[in-house]
């Protein structure tokens, strides 16, 4: 499958299912990338690195769909908390680690996972308020997950998950970013037509103003970016 280039990063092309097959097939380490990663990877060559040798990098949300369609490329986005909560439902019985978010979002993440999914098998558990990096990567690799979800926003997922992969080289891991918090339904996520029309941020950020101006700039400079990267 093809690998497709948006403002210098490299972006898979598969549909939601081959994407899981893929992942299911090739551990390592899935990226769910938007506008504002692909514009701190321009600026940062560490985290450009680190998204170039991640085994699979998926295009979360209508930023970077849309940044594709203007470079020609017709690629439907794959939501990264869908993506997540497949892989959850596809390891049922497998060992699974997820690290990240407040203390009591997480345990309400994992009360609520479990009624879900009965045969989730939680083998590590952490919140991402930690300040041992390297004592939550050797704990974590004690208990041998395959999948590992990991939600400590960006670019702070994608370095945790880069210093973990060599440890865990069978495992499949992924920043999820704002999942848990969604999944333990302190922050719901949006209706249904705002999924569907590729808005929710324009919802996320109607309920919490403050995201406003962290978006706001990236956006319209994103789509300038991309037209002039496909024009030059
Ligand atoms: N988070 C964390 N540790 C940190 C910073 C953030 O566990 O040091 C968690 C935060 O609680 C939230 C998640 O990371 O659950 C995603 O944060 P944010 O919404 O800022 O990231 P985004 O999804 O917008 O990239």
């Amino acid at each position: 499958m093809e690998r497709v280039k948006l403002l210098g990063s490299e972006i898979d092309t598969y549909r939601f299912d081959d994407a899981i097959d893929y992942a299911k097939a090739n551990p390592g380490q899935v990226v769910t990338i938007n506008p504002e990663m692909l514009d701190y990877a321009q600026k940062h060559p560490d985290f450009a690195n680190i998204i170039k040798n991640a085994e699979l990098v998926i295009p979360d949300g209508i930023g970077v769909q849309l940044g594709l369609m203007l470079m020609g490329h017709n690629i439907k986005r794959i939501p990264g908390i869908e993506f997540a909560k497949r892989l959850l439902t596809e390891f049922q019985g497998r060992p699974v680690a997820l690290i990240g978010a407040k203390p009591e979002i997480l345990s309400k993440t994992v009360e609520n996972l479990k009624s879900e999914l009965p045969n989730l098998n939680l083998v590590y558990v952490h919140d991402g308020y930690f300040k041992d990096t390297e004592l939550i990567l050797s704990e974590v690799s004690a208990k041998k997950p395959e999948l590992i979800l990991v939600a400590l926003g960006s670019p702070k997922q994608e370095e945790f998950i880069y210093s973990l992969k060599p440890l865990l080289p069978n495992a499949v891991m992924v920043g999820v970013g704002g999942s848990f918090d969604v999944w333990s339904g302190v922050v719901e996520r949006a209706p249904e037509i705002y999924q569907k029309l590729g808005l929710e941020w324009l919802y996320r950020t109607i309920k919490e103003p403050k995201r406003f101006k962290r978006i706001f700039p990236v956006l319209p400079l994103f789509v300038l970016k991309v037209l002039k990267e496909k024009w030059s």
